[in-house]
């Protein structure tokens, strides 16, 4: 992910349009989003603390690391949470020719579909960098494109503290928060993200939040929406 963008007000209008940012809704619900597992020191552990706050989520798995811990894909699946496609070595879709940009797609989402039987629906383009070009591939391949709205930078190990701050200040009804699970070194360790979690799922609980995968929150919105009308 490129935070500069989503820190731009202009930036964020731009990306609105080609992406799905937040979902819009008057109710306290949000959507937490962790990108580049399954990672086998981090992931079981982050499944453990969602699942004992009977929490749900999305995570957009890396097609190549789905190969090499399709258990974890699998224990992702099984206790709930919705999967993503992230691409298959994560590499910037940008800078690689249409038929790589299609096979990253289309490779991931068979090693998704292979383990859990479920293909993905959604996409969020390693380091978010994208172009119309890009956007376009998307499409065809009926992968809908997420960002987010709020991005704490957890990949950058600031400390517990400035993730669970940054988050906080930053949530609003609909939203769709930025995490990470995985990284680009192998081992990579998330402890932070997962203290930053496990400390602002109690306060946003205690605020009245629920937490919701991004088919959940859509859905929501949506039955929220037409109740109303
Ligand atoms: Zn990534």
């Amino acid at each position: 992910m490129s935070p500069s963008l989503i820190d731009w007000e202009a930036g964020r209008a731009f990306l609105g349009r080609s992406f799905l940012m937040s979902v819009e809704t008057a109710e306290k619900r949000i959507a937490l989003t962790f990108d580049d597992g399954p990672d086998p020191g981090n992931t079981p552990k982050l499944l453990d603390l969602l699942a004992s706050k009977e929490i749900v989520a999305t995570f957009f798995l890396v097609g190549k690391k789905v190969r090499r811990h399709g258990d974890l894909a699998v224990g992702i699946h099984r206790a709930g949470h919705h999967i993503g496609n992230h691409g298959y070595h994560h590499f910037p879709f940008t800078v690689l020719p249409n038929r790589l940009v299609v096979s990253e797609l289309r490779r991931t989402s068979d090693a998704i579909a292979g383990a859990t039987g479920v293909a993905p629906r959604f996409v969020r383009p390693p380091m978010g960098w994208f172009s119309t070009r890009v956007l376009e591939l998307f499409r065809l391949a009926r992968l809908r494109p997420v960002l987010g709205n709020v991005y704490p930078r957890d990949s950058a190990r600031p400390g517990a503290d400035v993730i669970a701050r940054r988050i906080l200040r930053n949530v609003t009804p609909g939203s769709i928060v930025i995490l990470h699970d995985g990284g680009w070194r192998p081992r990579i360790d998330r402890s932070q993200t997962l203290e930053a979690v496990d400390r602002v799922t109690d306060v946003l609980g205690a605020d009245g939040y629920r937490f919701d995968t991004l088919p959940g929150l859509i859905e929501a919105a949506r039955s929220a929406k037409s109740a109303k009308e």
